[in-house]
């Protein structure tokens, strides 16, 4: 989980809880920190503050789409208003939570967005005997798992989802 939270001891309570229920979370206290964090790692979910000292999370929120970014985002903001929740979700955002909320609340949230997209992952690879699941980044040979490097990863996946067909190096250099 990437939690986008200026307020450090809101930031601090929500860690603790997540990392509590067994998940490995990430803080991140301004735009500059959340787009760096988000853009270099891989989250199943990231957790948005709307006033941030920089920036709006409803722009990074919207900037983030724009550029094709599919994880699941859960909204925080202080205020109550419809047309906040409106801009909200208009930006990007899956869900909508408003402080002060209880931590529970935000968990069960959490979970429910974290099942959702199982129907809109990547389905899983397979040529042969091989089997690529996009969305653990696992590999498989017969019953086998194959452990392979994030780059060793990218190739394999390029080449199967590409395996009808002979791939150039170009293509290779340019998509991987
Ligand atoms: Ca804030």
């Amino acid at each position: 989980v990437l939690v986008v939270e200026d307020d450090i001891p809101l930031a601090t309570i929500l860690e603790r809880g997540l990392v509590e229920d067994g998940y490995a979370v990430d803080l991140a206290h301004r735009v500059v920190d959340a787009r760096h964090s988000a853009q270099s790692n891989e989250y199943d979910i990231v957790v948005l503050d709307l006033g941030l000292p920089d920036g709006n999370g409803l722009d990074l929120c919207a900037e983030l789409r724009a550029d094709g970014y599919a994880v699941p985002i859960l909204m925080l903001t202080a205020r109550d208003s419809l047309s906040d929740k409106v801009s909200g979700l208009d930006s990007g955002a899956d869900d909508y939570l408003t402080k002060p909320f209880d931590y529970p609340e935000l968990a069960a949230r959490l979970r429910a967005l974290v099942r959702r997209p199982a129907d809109a992952r990547t389905p899983v690879l397979e040529v042969g005997e091989l089997k690529l699941d996009p969305a653990s980044r696992r590999v498989w040979l017969g019953a086998i798992v194959v452990p392979l490097t994030s780059r060793e990863f990218s190739l394999l996946e390029y080449l199967m989802i590409h395996s009808a067909a002979v791939v150039s190096r170009t293509d290779l250099l340019e998509h991987v």
